[in-house]
């Protein structure tokens, strides 16, 4: 580069020589910021050529980036640069249109614009005081959010409870069981922690069981009952019940039940009226997880699957999967915010102010883990209004639609089986083993989705129902059309076509 005759490359060098960026120079971020949008914009451009699985093998990057930080600047061009040739090969693009894999994790312009606004305000709102706009604007946009999907007025700000986003689905059922556990407490004894039981199925997301780990839970009183194919692998009120009255007759207390509206699994729905009734009559706190469902629940016709919500402490869903706002934004509603205070709030002296010792004001710190927190109603509030409440609506239906097709195409292979009912924007399916061996069954769909993700051309995931090895595919991505989907049906009857090949030549 020194020796380098480039006029050009001499001026950055000159530009480096004076520090380079500055933190925050007005003008330096109105040219690199468009200079990133640009690169962001063309990336989402070309995002079909890249294989959806990365492709790289564990450690790559460290032969290609030096062992430590550079001493003088680089320049932008440098790093995107290196972004382009070394970073984007070892991503696995989330926002592809042929991503059908776990979960989608939408991104949208609005969102992405939110969290622009966000990162370029840079704000930290713990108080109310360190920045009134954040949390009153978190209020309003959760209130809009809970009378999108009909939840119940207790959820509102207005009353003794309200919303708060939280970062991840984690981090809310961690929160909504410390509060229900320290109200317990409160009651029966600090030393009663060890007769604490909450119960959940075995298709409870794993956040639930590593909230119990964090809570200090036993773990022999963390109950994930059991389901199966008779109730499409949701919660029995029955065998809830029954382990219920077990554990009341050795002296345990029942204090936490989560239910599950769109299981990761298979989207499975627990019933929450019948759940809601036995936590009610047993004085147990009553969580709905609806991370990847909820948002499917703002149409009228998907509405019915929380029926239930009204006897609910406490409901959850993630903004980030499926509802056009970047990760992370998960809203969470608690119908009596003094749990979630008396669990979480500490008042030391840096922080006291007089809106928050007047008790006048909301301080989201006390409704969360950490004391920092970003201005993440932005991005929800930009998604609700430049999308408006009907195309959110259209983009859900959307989706379903396009899961309804591919189901469509299972169904009319007969060398494939679906294997849940669809119930959302997710097709649990597999091939059928021509010999009907269950270990090799799960072997060759074990192998079709290895074959499938190896082509690059999409990306799925699975799961294990039953002992059987399932196949997921997941409608939701931002940019999936129709086409997309049936790109990805001519993938996988391809690649099982050569399967079994082999296996029948065997
Ligand atoms: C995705 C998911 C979670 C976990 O979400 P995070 O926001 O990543 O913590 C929890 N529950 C269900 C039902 C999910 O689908």
């Amino acid at each position: 580069m020194i020796q380098s005759s480039c006029l050009f490359c001499f001026g950055l060098l000159a530009k480096c020589r004076e520090g380079g960026l500055k933190p925050m120079d007005a003008e330096q971020l109105r040219e690199n910021a468009h200079r990133m949008v640009d690169f962001i914009a063309d990336y989402y451009k070309s995002i079909e050529s890249f294989p959806v699985l990365s492709q790289v093998e564990p450690g790559y990057l460290h032969e290609l980036l030096p062992d430590a930080a550079p001493d003088r600047p680089e320049s932008l061009q440098q790093v995107l640069e290196d972004v382009q040739a070394k970073i984007l090969p070892g991503m696995t693009h989330w926002q592809s249109p042929n991503y059908f894999a776990y979960y989608p994790s939408n991104s949208s312009i609005a969102g992405f614009m939110g969290e622009m606004l966000s990162a370029g305000l840079n704000i930290v709102g713990f108080s109310w005081i360190t920045s009134p706009a954040a949390t009153e604007l978190e209020m309003i946009v959760l209130d809009w959010l809970a009378k999108l999907l009909n939840l119940p007025d207790d959820f509102l700000s207005t009353g003794p409870g309200g919303g708060v986003i939280q970062g991840t689905a984690s981090e809310a059922v961690l929160v909504v069981l410390l509060a229900a556990r320290d109200k317990f407490l409160s009651r029966i004894g600090k030393s009663s922690l060890d007769k604490l039981v909450v119960y959940s199925s075995d298709q409870t997301h794993s956040s639930m069981q590593k909230a119990c780990q964090i809570a200090g839970i036993y773990p022999e009183n963390c109950r994930a009952l059991k389901t199966d194919a008779s109730t499409n692998y949701a919660l029995s009120p029955d065998l809830l019940n029954e382990v219920i009255s077990q554990d009341i007759s050795t002296g345990l207390v029942p204090f936490f039940l989560c239910a599950t509206v769109g299981t990761t699994s298979s989207t499975a729905v627990d019933p929450l009226p019948t759940l809601a009734t036995v936590a009610k009559r047993n004085g147990m706190w009553f969580h709905i997880d609806a991370a990847y469902a909820g948002s499917a629940c703002i149409c009228p016709e998907y509405r019915p699957y929380i029926d239930g919500v009204e006897d609910a402490d406490s409901f959850n869903m993630n903004a980030h999967k499926w509802f056009l706002t970047n990760f992370d934004c998960s809203p969470l509603w608690i119908k009596d915010r003094n749990a979630l205070i008396q669990a979480l709030s500490t008042n030391p002296e840096y922080l006291k102010n007089k809106a928050s010792q007047a008790n006048m004001v909301v301080d989201y710190r006390d409704w969360q883990i950490p004391l920092g927190r970003r201005f993440r109603s932005l991005k929800l509030w930009m998604v609700l209004r430049l999308y408006g409440v009907q195309n959110l609506q259209q983009y859900i239906r959307n989706h379903i639609e396009l899961a309804r097709q591919f189901e469509g195409l299972v169904s009319n292979d007969p060398r494939f089986e679906v294997v849940t009912p669809r119930v959302f924007s997710l097709v649990c399916f597999r091939l059928l083993s021509p010999d009907n061996d269950g270990d090799k069954g799960n072997k060759l769909n074990c192998d079709l989705l290895d074959a499938v993700n190896s082509t690059g051309k999409i990306f799925i995931s699975h799961t294990v129902l039953s002992g059987m090895y399932i196949l997921r595919f997941a409608v939701g991505a931002p940019l999936t059309e129709e086409r997309h989907v049936h790109e990805a049906w001519k993938v996988l009857q391809d690649e099982a076509s050569k399967l079994l090949a082999t296996v029948q030549n065997n």
